[in-house]
């Protein structure tokens, strides 16, 4: 649950936001309607400088602070400098539009300046609150030999909550890139000693893709198609110096979203919708992998294939409905007790699970258990519990391509129905 601080004296706008959170109970907010009520939810003195640690209690206490900048005891965005100096995290709305106001305004480190002039407004709002929460799990390497303009930088990285990591050239960046692949995006700027920016981006893109790095190139003004040239060296973006609060976090939150979206994308493609387990797809370039790799390091290997036993009478006697939650249930379990290993939900009611390391005597002892472990398993319904069984295949040998093993595992999933189902079938 994230908790921000709404200012806004007008009820309606409040009512508007609750309305909008019934549909988002990730979010929630104490509302005040002046800029007394708000100091009395951050503090009631006003204080010149806060202690660390009563920042810090703030911080954990909001996410960040929404505040309109006309209150009737506060006419003149008072409040804002108010939270900005507790570190909150502020995103200011206006009632008009007054290009000279904004300007001034986003001088001052807020998130962002927002017009209120219909829902969309608040959704934008809404989305922003979300975006702080999730930047401050993205960590930002800023490489730039300039102190000034690092601190510049990370002060307004650090606005929208990024992690930032800074760096004086292109081979210290290539180090931490290099100790830390949770690193999401790089800021480079081109001249620098030992490295330049252009080797930078060359050296990361032989091994990082623009999806799982973000790269963004600083050029000056003029300074003959350093941009251009940063685009076509690998990188995703640039950013002209000098430029401004707002066209710097556009750019990173557009960068951001697009690879966050890829991501997204990704994920759907190699997951199963309803189980969330990785998918046949998924399934068949690990297990593929794995067995040259087996192969490789002479590892023994197994593949086996559990099935559902008459799992069309779940259906046909409970329901589609009850049928996907047992579904769900039974990849819970599976996630559980080979996360190890390679496994995926391949078809309907099929699954299928890749052991590299074990001999095939161990490997059918640990699929015997599982299936003990189904066997024994109440399944939680709505309207009912249940208990369903398992028959699974199981094939070994690293001579076998991942077909073989495949239609070998089938047969022996075959020969355990065959056998009166709840069993485990390999070759004795
Ligand atoms: P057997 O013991 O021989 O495996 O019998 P079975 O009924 O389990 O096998 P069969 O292949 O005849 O039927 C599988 C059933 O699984 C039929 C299909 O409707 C159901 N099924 C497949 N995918 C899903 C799903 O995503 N959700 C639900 N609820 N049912 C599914
Ligand atoms: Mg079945
Ligand atoms: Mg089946």
């Amino acid at each position: 649950m994230k908790r921000f601080l709404l200012v806004e004296d007008s009820p309606l706008v409040a009512k508007i936001i609750r309305h909008m959170l019934k549909a988002d109970p990730s979010l929630e907010f104490d509302h005040a309607l002046t800029f007394a009520e708000a100091k009395q939810y951050l503090g009631n003195e006003n204080h010149e400088q806060y202690s660390a640690s009563y920042i810090e209690s703030i911080q954990q206490k909001y996410l960040a602070a929404v505040v309109d900048l006309n209150l009737p005891d506060a006419p003149n965005g008072e409040v804002v400098d108010y939270t900005l100096k507790m570190a909150l995290p502020t995103i200011v709305l206006t009632g008009s539009f007054d290009e000279h106001k904004r300007d001034q305004m986003l001088e001052r480190p807020m998130v962002d300046y927002v017009v209120k002039e219909s829902r969309f407004s608040y959704e934008y709002v809404l989305r922003l609150l979300h975006r702080l929460d999730r930047n401050k799990q993205i960590r930002v390497l800023v490489a730039d030999d300039s102190k000034t303009s690092r601190q510049y930088i990370k002060k307004m990285l650090h606005t929208h909550l990024y992690q930032v990591i800074e760096v004086e050239n292109g081979q210290q960046a290539l180090d931490v890139i290099h100790a830390d692949p949770e690193i999401k995006l790089l800021i480079t700027d081109y001249n620098m000693p030992v490295m330049n920016g252009f080797d930078l981006v060359k050296h990361i893109r032989k091994e990082v893709d623009k999806n799982a790095l973000i790269i963004i190139g600083l050029s000056t003004h003029g300074s003959g198609g350093l941009s251009a040239k940063f685009i076509k060296n690998g990188a995703n973006d640039f950013l002209s110096k000098p430029f401004s609060h707002e066209e710097f976090h556009c750019r990173i939150i557009h960068n951001i979203e697009t690879m966050e979206h890829v991501e997204h994308i990704r994920h759907a493609a190699y997951h199963d919708y309803l189980t969330e387990l990785p998918n046949r797809r998924f399934f068949y370039e690990k297990a593929g992998e794995a067995l040259e790799s087996a192969r490789a390091r002479n590892l023994p290997v197994s593949l086996a294939i559990l099935d559902v036993d008459h799992f069309k009478k779940v259906n046909d006697t409970y329901g589609h409905n009850a049928g996907d939650s047992v579904l769900k249930q039974l990849a819970q379990l599976i996630q559980q007790s080979f996360e190890r290993f390679i496994f995926a939900r391949t078809g309907g009611e099929e699954f299928c699970i890749m052991i590299c390391g074990l001999d095939p005597q161990k490997v059918s002892i640990l699929l015997d258990n599982f299936r003990g472990i189904v066997e024994d398993y109440i399944f939680l319904l709505e309207a009912t519990n249940l208990s369903v069984t398992l028959s699974i295949g199981i094939a070994s040998g690293q001579q076998y391509s991942l077909d073989e093993l495949m239609s070998e595992a089938d047969r022996h999933l075959y020969n355990a129905k065959l056998g009166g189902r709840n069993q485990v079938a390999y070759e004795q």
